[in-house]
């Protein structure tokens, strides 16, 4: 008998969406089955979708290609799975083929049914190691407060959100919460999402502590894009057979295979970097929450979801106040210590010209001399941003991009941080020879040999001069290298560590009593209408690595420097009253009929120069003039970005805003096919691609 298989497989992206293509297969296959298809003069990689025994009646059978392999070893991928992936296709506008195949793990491509077999094996024998049920393991009592979300969250019916303060104990109720789905289903699997590759490895740790006497090693596994093809295929083998019970990962995670998934955590939910900025611009906290209803509409058994963080995003936030979600509260730290305390320092008052204030020196020197430490936050890094030549125009201008090239003195280089070019820092100025070129404005670089000028005679208990240190993109980029940096913080080593936004997040810094935010105030101005969010959440955030030792907490204290010190944020932030700055931001999301009130979407288009982006974007609008419910949709004109040359790319993108996500992806889905052709349009003559970003997180 034959069968004629619809193959979803990876079309190229641009070539239209295209759906399944229809194969013959003289065995019958299984939805979720993955297969070796031949496409054009290749074979490729397909996940069969349906198996029908009727031939399609819109082509001849004739025509039909043979399904070339299946690969038989493998379990289908469940309806589940499928599922996901076919609504993140639609709803985030690409090809089911483009979604689901970017979403295996590459090294699945080139596999065999022995290399499989030999791969499958290698789990099974592994698991077999010692794990044993009875082990004690040494956990802590649960607070009152975690105690009574954990309660909650076992008749749960909806998302939760879990607001609970820095260092409220979120982790360990993610921890009692996966306890309860290993206890209770054999085969349940959990699922936690971190925001940064950077906070998998304590996280590990954490949970292997927790799970490895019990379950074993194998029952555990990560992943993330910083792991090797092998091991995520190895990895994602293991979670799709079930023999990994919990699986900790970065956003890409979500599209794990867990035919057992029985709990989600997206911890730190408020995070950018759960929304994927290239490819199909998927949000990950977003299809948590799509996913864990699937699941739980398809299952005996529900999947719960639980979003976490202290400073929730404003659409989470508005979902607990409507009641779509359940906020569980967690307003008070583990041990009773109290969130530090701010100190806003007016630079208006300051002496001209000072970095760091006088007043927040003398606060970092008492902490040195009382043996305890402080975090100096400054959002980027680098020496200076901008190297400038002070008898002529000439700045350190990137060539290839509408933006500077930023000094770093270490390894005396210019740097681009948007396209990467790099040279050497010229001795004199290119342009007139002048040998004054300075640098204007600060990055960590100068503001750690800075405060290691100023806190010079700063000592330590023992009598010995402070240490500064600096933690970026910049001193993390070797293998190991943050762990030992981390290390050397733990151990006391360094007294004062300068560092972007990386080190304000989720690490447990134990001796930490003052935190610093410098240059502050461009979020509080920018044009970007979620800049203040953000920046409450980085302050919050950061704080929260203060005063983690209920010890030291009655002095710990979170100092901003800022020209503005009675902008309202400023007293939100003062009072850790998150509710009311988010209720304030929403009331003016609200009136602007912005989100999570109104829903966006942005196209983006590149191309060799700006004329043709934008002329691409109006011409595309224009032709949507007749489209069904377009008069439901607003399409703002074309713009450049912000940033508007990378690499030597044009760039520019175009607003589309509708009071309904329905009304929204309606019109978008119509517009497709005009996007395609548009690319035809001879005014957009050197256009190289165009994107559709759903639910866009910078506009
Ligand atoms: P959060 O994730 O909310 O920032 P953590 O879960 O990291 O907080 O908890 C902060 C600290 O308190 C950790 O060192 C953790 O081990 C500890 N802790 C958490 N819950 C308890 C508890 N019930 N009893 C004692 N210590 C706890
Ligand atoms: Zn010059
Ligand atoms: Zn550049």
């Amino acid at each position: 008998m034959t069968y004629w298989p619809s193959v979803v497989v990876a079309t190229p992206a641009h070539s239209g969406l295209a759906g399944p293509l229809t194969y013959r297969s003289e065995q019958p296959l299984a939805a979720g089955n993955l297969v070796r298809v031949p496409l054009g003069a290749r074979e490729v990689l397909g996940i069969v979708w349906s198996c029908p025994s009727d031939p399609p009646a819109d082509c001849s059978k004739e025509q039909l290609r043979p399904v070339s392999a299946v690969l038989d070893g493998l379990m289908p991928l469940g309806d589940g799975w499928r599922q996901l992936v076919a609504f993140a296709a639609r709803y985030y506008q690409r090809g089911l083929g483009e979604m689901a195949l970017s979403v295996l793990p590459p090294a699945l491509r080139d596999l065999d049914n022995t290399q499989l077999a030999r791969r499958l094996k290698r789990l099974a024998k592994v698991n077999d190691s010692a794990a044993c049920p009875e082990t004690p393991v040494a956990r802590p009592q649960p607070s009152a407060e975690q105690q009574q979300v954990l309660d909650a969250l076992g008749t749960l019916d909806r998302p939760a959100l879990l607001y609970g303060s820095t260092g409220s104990g979120k982790t360990e109720v993610y921890l009692r919460a996966t306890e309860q789905v290993l206890q209770d289903d054999p085969g349940g699997q959990v699922l936690v999402l971190v925001p940064e590759i950077n906070l998998t490895p304590q996280l590990e740790a954490r949970f292997r502590q927790r799970f490895e006497p019990r379950h074993g090693s194998t029952a555990l596994v990560s992943l993330h894009s910083g792991m090797t093809p092998a091991q995520r295929l190895q990895a994602w083998l293991a979670a799709h057979a079930g023999t990994a019970r919990i699986v900790l990962g970065t956003r890409m995670a979500i599209f794990a295979s867990l035919p057992g998934l029985r709990l989600i955590v997206v911890d730190e939910e408020h995070d950018p970097s759960y929304k994927s900025q290239e490819g199909a611009r998927y949000s990950a906290r977003d299809l948590a929450v799509y996913r864990a209803k699937v699941e739980s509409d398809r299952g005996p058994h529900p999947c719960r979801v639980i979003l976490g963080s202290a400073t929730p995003s404003l659409e989470s936030w508005h979902a607990a106040e409507q009641g779509r979600y359940r906020r569980l509260a967690m307003p008070g730290r583990i041990g009773g210590g109290e969130l530090p305390r701010l100190r806003l320092v007016d630079m208006n008052h300051q002496p001209k010209g000072a970095t760091l204030s006088p007043p927040l020196l003398a606060a970092m020197e008492e902490r040195i001399a009382r043996g305890e430490q402080c975090l100096v936050l400054l959002n980027r890094r680098g020496y200076a941003p901008v190297l400038s030549c002070d008898a002529c125009a000439w700045k350190s201008q990137c060539p290839h991009c509408s933006a500077f090239q930023v000094f770093h003195k270490l390894d005396r280089t210019l740097r681009c941080h948007h396209c990467g070019f790099t040279r050497r820092v010229p001795r004199a100025c290119p342009d007139c020879g002048n040998l004054d070129i300075a640098p204007i404005g600060r990055g960590t670089e100068q503001i750690e040999e800075h405060l290691a000028g100023l806190l010079s005679r700063a000592v330590r208990p023992d009598g010995t001069p402070a240490r500064v240190a600096r933690m970026d993109a910049d001193t993390t980029r070797t293998k190991g290298s943050l762990e030992q940096q981390l290390q050397a913080l733990h151990e006391g080593e360094v007294d004062v560590l300068v560092g972007t936004q990386m080190v304000a997040k989720g690490h447990d810094f134990r001796r930490i009593t003052l935190v610093a935010g410098l240059n502050v105030d461009a979020a509080l101005f920018a044009s970007d209408y979620r800049a203040p969010e953000r920046l409450f959440a980085l302050l919050m955030q950061a704080a929260g690595r203060a005063g983690r030792d209920a010890g030291h907490s009655g002095r710990s204290e979170m100092w901003v420097q800022t020209w503005h010190p009675t902008h309202p944020l400023f007293a939100a932030l003062k009072k850790h009253d998150y509710p009311a700055f988010a209720a304030e931001q929403l009331a003016e999301r609200e009136a602007a009929a912005m989100p999570p009130f109104g829903y966006q979407a942005l196209l983006r288009a590149d191309a060799r120069t700006q004329d043709a982006a934008q002329a691409y974007l109006n011409g595309v609008a224009d032709a949507a003039a007749d489209l069904p419910g377009r008069d439901e949709v607003t399409l703002y004109p074309a713009v450049p970005l912000p940033i508007q040359r990378v690499a030597n790319v044009e760039r520019a993108q175009m607003l589309v805003e509708s009071h309904s996500r329905q009304a929204l992806q309606r019109f978008l889905w119509a517009w497709q096919p005009l996007l395609l052709q548009g690319r035809g349009l001879p005014e957009a003559r050197g256009l190289i691609r165009f994107a559709v970003d759903v639910d866009p997180l910078a506009v």
